[in-house]
């Protein structure tokens, strides 16, 4: 089990993680690909201290060096669920979980909003993750929502394991049913189903974790960066405006500090 977990490996998971390092706590950063943080897309950071001009690549890729350099490890992964368990937190990623004393959640602005339908048949048909829940639908008539670059991939998954597989690209979805999903509506035209997976490059916060406060699709800290749960902080762009580097490693580092001493008096 690690000291820490982080969701995110923007500048705020990795911030967070090299000055867990610093505290020789065990740290671990699951993340979608690098190239997926904001920072990557910067063409150039005119605003960070001491690195002028520097391109959004160059420097995101100098702080994924810096945090595996001291020792954090990394996995490549999208977080498709957390489970708070008395003073273990449990972090799923395709059908991998990791488990922690504690968590830092790093994930970027995130959209908040859910299709018609989806919230209320989550577990019931509705699901985020081909690899964890496909058995569930071997045989069956199933309808995956690509929205993220790996998606195609994962509904080919579906179809190799025996699902009926049905591939969507729009955001112009209603998920039907009443106790579980029957049909979905795609652009207007209503298909049979009895699964849908939602393959989002992010999660809500609130979905992720349920029972975490959120307010106006931010996460709510204190000046601690502590939520709501025991145990779980946050920090960077997911917390709120201004969307800058400097706040976000700022974040990190203070997150991380009120985990070493959630970790101390747990
Ligand atoms: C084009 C552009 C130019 C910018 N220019 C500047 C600038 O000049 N100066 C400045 O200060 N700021 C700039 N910014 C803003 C800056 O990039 C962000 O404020 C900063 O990257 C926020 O860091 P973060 O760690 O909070 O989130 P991010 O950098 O967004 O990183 C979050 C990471 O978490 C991942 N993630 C989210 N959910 C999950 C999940 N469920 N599972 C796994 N991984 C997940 C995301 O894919 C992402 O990789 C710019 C942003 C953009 C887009």
């Amino acid at each position: 089990m690690f000291d820490i977990v982080i969701v995110g490996s923007g500048p705020a998971g990795l911030s967070a993680a090299i000055t867990a390092r610093m505290r020789e706590k065990s740290v671990v950063v699951i993340s979608n690909s690098r190239t997926d943080s904001g920072l990557a897309k910067a063409q150039e950071v005119g605003n960070y201290p001491g690195l002028p001009g520097i391109s959004g690549a160059e420097l995101s890729g100098k702080m994924l060096m810096h945090a595996t350099g001291m020792g954090a490890e990394l996995i490549t992964g999208r977080v498709t669920t957390i489970l708070p368990m008395g003073k273990e937190i449990s972090v799923g990623y395709g059908a991998e979980i990791v488990t922690a004393k504690s968590l830092i959640l790093a994930t970027g602005v995130i959209q908040t909003s859910v299709f018609p339908g989806e919230a209320a048949l989550l577990g019931s048909g509705v699901s985020y993750c081909a690899t964890c829940d496909g058995m569930l639908y071997r045989g069956k008539k199933v309808c995956v929502v690509c929205l993220s670059p790996d998606a195609d991939e994962e509904a080919d998954f579906l179809a190799t394991i025996g699902c009926d597989v049905t591939k969507l690209k729009t955001k112009n979805i209603i998920i039907h049913g009443e106790s579980r999903v029957t049909s979905i509506t795609a652009d207007g035209a209503e298909i049979p189903c009895e699964g849908v997976f939602i393959l989002r490059q992010t999660i809500a916060p609130g979905t992720l974790l349920p029972g975490l406060e959120t307010e106006k699709g931010h996460i709510r800290v204190d000046r601690a960066m502590k939520t709501n749960i025991p145990g779980v902080f946050a920090a960077g762009d997911c917390t709120g405006t201004p969307y800058q580097v400097a706040k976000a490693t700022g974040e990190g580092q203070v997150a991380v500090l009120s985990a070493v001493e959630y970790l101390a008096h747990p």
